[in-house]
């Protein structure tokens, strides 16, 4: 096994018991972080010099449906009802598994680039068990950590989640896969009956598996209630945006042990509603942060992470103005949060608390690097708020389970070009099944 020793950078951890940022080395063994010191001797480890740089657990983007990235800015100016008219209405089902395996490798690359190393790939469009291959092929050929979570198209509501394909998955593909695990999309109490929603939770708790569903934009159905007196709400239970959902009932689910992941740019922009960032942190927990759609806005967690911050912010300074006249004396959220949101919490939500999220001996090595000389970050007096400001263009390195992804700026893949030809080619044909907003269905 190889052994990979990186010295010369500021490392954050986020693990509670340590600085936000210290100087450390770190021993990479394998796929694992064998030790993290100020100075680790190690005679035949392979030696990487990260003076400059700044080094991070790698992100977790808690949510993303790749397979959408073919159609990458198409639905820039959609609300959300156009995006579930034109997306899932008109073209969810002309994708073949072709279209699939180039969504996901496409959009799973992108990731890495943006320093994901981890995605809750929130596949809703399995139309046949060779869509789900294609789309868990595409992950894997890029490389990335995934948690595949299984959905179907929303145009069938209430027809209960197909099992037998979930543990063919399980006795198949994934099993066989060490960055590969499962998870259940389901389309929950909000687009399925009551007792279609309990049997998908209840299927999801018998085999121990990540639930996950979308609630955006209304009052919880009836079906919420039946799962809560049913039982099911629990730590392997993830909902995404959860807009709408009142105080008390975020504070049960709280309780239950529940993660919430949040959207935020599409969230603002589409017409979820407000993030729940500012109900979860009065209940005591935290996002999750994911992207959700590039069919909108673009993939960088980063983004979402500032973008959730400063919504936040702005939120509670209103508030305080609301009292006092003037904005707050002190900030209601810090860059560390927001940090913690896009790691410690993405690996929560997505059952790999014990894996990923923070850089600590024994935790999987996947780390990025950024690199702090450059004009945007320097002199990058904060660590945590110049990972904040950070772009694409400063992720210098991602490594994924000791391995390189990313050197030198650059994703060590070949046959890009042939990548990006591929989606080019699915996304033209597939968006020639959108009409136009405004003409008859
Ligand atoms: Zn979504």
């Amino acid at each position: 096994m190889s052994r990979v020793l990186l010295r010369g950078a500021q490392v954050i951890t986020m693990a509670p018991d340590r600085p936000d940022a210290e100087h450390l080395e770190i021993l990479v063994d394998g796929d694992r972080i064998a030790a993290l010191d100020e100075s680790i001797d190690a005679p035949h480890a392979e030696v990487v010099d990260f003076s400059g740089r700044i080094l991070i657990p790698g992100l977790v983007n808690a949510h993303l449906h790749t397979w959408q990235t073919a159609l990458r800015s198409a639905g820039a100016d959609w609300t959300l009802a156009q995006y579930l008219t034109h997306l899932h209405g008109e073209c969810v089902g002309h994708y073949t598994p072709a279209d699939m395996h180039i969504g996901n490798l496409a959009g799973a690359l992108n990731q890495i680039n943006c320093g994901t190393t981890t995605v809750g790939d929130w596949c809703h469009n399995v139309l046949s068990p060779e869509h789900a291959d294609a789309a868990v092929e595409g992950l894997l050929q890029a490389g990335i950590r995934a948690v595949f979570l299984h959905g179907t198209p929303y145009r069938s509501p209430d027809i209960p989640h197909p099992l037998t394909e979930i543990d063919r998955l399980l006795d198949g593909p994934v099993r066989d896969h060490a960055l590969l695990t499962l998870g259940m999309a389901l389309q929950g109490p909000q687009y399925s009956s009551p007792e279609t929603a309990v049997a998908d939770f209840q299927a999801g708790a018998e085999r121990g598996l990540v639930v996950t569903t979308h609630q955006s934009g209304g009052e919880p159905s009836p079906g919420w209630e039946a799962l809560r007196s049913a039982g099911l709400f629990g730590p392997l239970t993830n909902i995404v945006h959860g807009s709408g959902l009142p105080d008390d009932w975020i504070e049960t689910l709280v309780e239950a042990g529940v993660t919430f992941t949040i959207t935020p740019e599409n969230e603002l922009g589409q017409g979820h509603g407000t993030p729940v960032t500012g109900s979860l942190l009065r209940s005591g927990a935290a996002p999750s942060l994911g992207t959700d759609i590039e069919t909108a806005v673009p993939g960088n967690l980063l983004t979402a992470a500032r973008i959730a911050l400063a919504h936040q912010r702005s939120l509670d300074h209103a508030r305080h103005r609301q009292t006092t006249g003037t904005y707050a004396d002190t900030p209601s959220v810090t860059a560390k949060q927001a940090l913690a949101w896009a790691t410690v919490e993405g690996a929560k939500a997505l059952g790999l608390t014990d894996r990923v999220g923070r850089i600590q001996v024994g935790m999987q090595a996947d780390l990025v690097a950024i690199d702090a000389r450059a004009l945007n970050l320097w002199p990058a007096h904060d660590p945590v708020a110049t990972v904040l400001h950070a772009d694409i263009a400063n992720i210098e390195a991602v490594m994924v389970a000791g391995s390189w992804r990313k050197r030198d700026h650059a994703l060590l893949t070949t046959g890009l070009d042939e990548v990006k030809d591929e989606l080019r080619v699915s996304g033209q044909r597939l968006l020639r099944n959108i009409r136009p907003t405004g003409s008859p269905a």
